[in-house]
C-alpha cells in the first residue's frame, strides 16, 4: 500500500463525539487512486454497534444544542466556512487524488459546497416560519421551526466533497445533531472535512463521522433513533433507502441517478451550444447527475451541429486529475469502466454510429488507470439502452426532432428528471420547454442546470423520491417540524 503526499493520512476512521475512532465490523476496503491503480489508504465499515455510539452521543448533543440561540450555532459554521476556504487546495488535491476528477473541478465541487455553508449562516432568517394576528376572534397563531434529533446523510461517490455539504450545514444550525455515512469508495475528503469540523469547534456529538457500506446504511435506517434521512445516489438504491427509511417511521429524502437531455433549436449560438453542452457531458468523466446524455438536434441544423461537437469532444484531454492539461480524468473502479465500455458496444450493437471512439486512449505513465476517452454517437433513438439507461462516463449520444415540440415530447420519455438545458434564440420555445419539459432542474443557453445553494436542487420522476429536496429552505423544512402555536388573550 503507498500514501501519496496529498492524502497522507493513515486509515481512514469515524469521527464519534468528538473523538477519532476506528470501525470496528471488522469488514473495509482499500481506496484507491483511480488514476494510479494504487491503494492510498483503506476504509473499515462500522458495525451497528458503532452506529450505535454515535446515535447515543448525538442524541445527548441534541439535548443542549437544541436550546443554544441560534446565533450561537452558526458561528462553528463560520468558522468551518473560513478553514474549508484555507484548505480548498489541499482537500482539492485529496479529492483528486481518490475520485480521479480534475483538480479544477474538485475547486469547483468544494466552492459550490462552501456556498451551503455560507447560506446555512442565515439560519436565524431560514427559521423562520410564519404568523398571523387575529387568525381567529381573539387568535393569533404562528408556526415555530423546531429541530427534531439526530438526521443522518448517506452520499455517493461522484461529489465527496460537495454533497455532505448539502446536508451537514442546514442540519446542524437548526438544531439537530448530524451524522454522515459518506461513500465507501472516497472517503478520504469526507474524513478531511471533519478534521475541519473538529477546528471549528462544533459540540461533541453534533456532528459525526461514520465510514460504512451497506450494513453501516442497514444500521442507519433501522436505529430508532435516527429521525430522518437524506440520501443521494443511485436510482435502484435510492428506491429501497426510500422504503425502508419509510418503514421505519423516519422522514426521507432520496435522491437518485439521471439522464439528462439538451434541445439545440436553429435560433441558438451553435458553437456556444456545442461548448457548453459538450463540457457538460464529459466533465468529472461524465460522472455528474447533471451530466448531459442526450442532444436534441432541430433536424435543419442537426449536421452542422454534429460537426461542431465532434470537434469539441475530439479537443478533449484524457489524463490524471492533476495535469492541468487535462479536461477528462479517470474513471472511478476498473469494474465502473468496464460497465461504460460495455453501454458502448451496445450503443454499437443496437444501431446507433459511433462517431467519436475513445475506446483505444492511453496516458502515458499512468497505465493502470481507469481511462476511457470521450465517445459520441449519432443518430440514437429513445428506445436504446444507451438513451434510457444511466451510463455515468463519457458517452454523448445525439439525435434530432423537427421541432421544439416533438424535443420535448423525447426527453419527456424519460424514466429520468434531473436536469434538462435547451439553446435557443427564441423566447416562445424557451416558453415552451420552461412549461413542458418534465425535469427538476431546468436551464436556458446554459450547459448544466445546477442550481446555486439558495435554491433548492430540483429532481422528478425516478431521480427523486420525496417531497423536500436538498439545500437550501426545502432542507431546512426536511430537518425542522412546524409546530403550530395558537394564543388567545381573552383580556387583550
Ligand atoms: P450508490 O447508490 O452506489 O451509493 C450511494 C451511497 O449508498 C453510498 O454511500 C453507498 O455506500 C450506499 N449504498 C450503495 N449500495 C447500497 C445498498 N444496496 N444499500 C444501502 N446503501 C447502499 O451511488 P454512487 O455510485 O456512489 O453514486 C453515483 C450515483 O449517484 C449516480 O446514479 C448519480 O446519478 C447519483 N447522484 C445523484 C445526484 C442527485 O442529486 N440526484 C447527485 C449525485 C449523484
Amino acid at each position: 500500500m503507498t500514501d501519496s503526499d496529498a492524502v497522507n493520512i493513515g486509515e481512514v476512521h469515524n469521527y464519534v463525539d468528538g473523538d477519532w475512532v476506528a470501525p470496528t465490523s471488522g469488514e473495509g476496503q482499500d481506496v484507491v487512486n483511480p488514476a494510479t491503480g494504487e491503494a492510498l489508504t483503506s476504509v473499515g465499515f462500522s458495525s451497528p454497534e458503532d452506529v450505535d455510539e454515535a446515535v447515543t452521543a448525538g442524541q445527548s448533543a441534541f439535548e443542549t444544542w437544541r436550546q443554544a440561540p441560534i446565533e450561537e450555532r452558526i458561528q462553528p459554521l463560520f468558522r468551518f466556512k473560513s478553514l474549508l476556504e484555507e484548505h480548498q487546495d489541499e482537500l482539492a488535491e485529496a479529492l483528486v487524488e481518490e475520485h480521479g476528477k480534475t483538480f479544477k473541478e474538485a475547486k469547483g465541487e468544494l466552492r459550490r459546497g462552501i456556498e451551503n455553508v455560507e447560506v446555512a449562516c442565515g439560519m436565524p432568517r431560514l427559521m423562520q416560519a410564519g404568523h398571523v394576528e387575529n387568525a381567529a376572534p381573539q387568535i393569533d397563531e404562528t408556526a415555530v421551526r423546531q429541530p427534531l434529533g439526530v438526521f443522518a446523510a448517506i452520499t455517493p461517490f461522484n461529489f465527496p466533497g460537495m454533497i455532505p455539504l448539502w446536508f451537514l450545514p442546514y442540519a446542524v444550525a437548526s438544531g439537530n445533531a448530524f451524522i454522515l455515512k459518506p461513500s465507501e469508495r472516497d472517503p478520504i475528503t469526507a474524513m478531511k472535512m471533519f478534521e475541519l469540523i473538529e477546528q471549528a469547534g462544533f459540540p461533541d456529538g453534533v456532528v459525526q463521522l461514520v465510514n460504512g457500506g451497506v450494513e453501516t446504511v442497514n444500521a442507519i435506517l433501522e436505529h430508532d433513533g435516527i429521525e430522518g434521512v437524506s440520501f443521494v445516489g443511485s436510482t435502484p438504491v435510492a428506491e429501497t433507502i426510500y422504503e425502508k427509511a419509510a418503514a421505519n417511521g423516519k422522514r426521507v429524502q432520496a435522491q437518485g441517478g439521471a439522464k439528462n437531455h439538451v434541445v439545440v433549436t436553429e435560433t441558438a449560438d451553435l458553437e456556444f451550444a456545442a461548448a457548453k453542452a459538450v463540457s457538460s457531458s464529459f466533465a468529472c468523466g461524465g460522472e455528474r447527475c447533471l451530466a448531459n446524455d442526450v442532444i436534441i438536434v432541430e433536424e435543419s441544423v442537426y449536421e452542422e451541429f454534429v460537426d461542431l461537437v465532434v470537434a469539441e469532444a475530439e479537443s478533449q484531454v484524457v489524463g490524471h486529475g492533476l495535469d492541468e492539461e487535462t479536461t477528462i480524468g479517470a474513471l472511478i473502479t476498473p469494474e465502473h469502466e468496464q460497465r461504460v465500455r460495455d453501454y458502448v458496444e451496445t450503443g454499437i450493437e443496437e444501431g446507433a454510429e459511433l462517431i467519436v471512439d475513445g475506446r483505444d486512449v492511453e496516458v502515458e505513465g499512468y497505465e493502470n488507470g481507469n481511462f476511457l476517452g470521450p465517445c459520441v454517437f449519432r443518430d440514437v433513438t429513445p428506445e436504446m439502452t444507451i438513451t434510457r439507461e444511466e451510463v455515468f462516463g463519457p458517452i454523448l449520444g445525439l439525435t434530432s426532432a423537427a421541432d421544439i415540440d416533438e424535443a420535448i415530447e423525447i426527453l419527456n420519455k424519460s424514466e429520468f428528471g434531473n436536469a434538462a438545458s435547451l439553446f435557443t434564440g427564441s423566447g416562445a420555445d424557451a416558453q415552451k420547454f420552461r412549461h413542458r419539459a418534465e425535469a427538476g432542474n431546468l436551464a436556458v443557453n446554459a450547459g448544466t442546470a445546477a442550481p446555486m445553494a439558495f435554491f433548492h436542487f430540483g429532481g422528478q420522476k425516478d431521480s427523486f423520491f420525496g417531497d423536500l429536496h436538498a439545500q437550501s429552505e426545502d432542507v431546512v423544512r426536511f430537518y425542522t417540524d412546524e409546530t403550530i402555536y395558537i394564543e388567545r388573550w381573552p383580556d387583550a
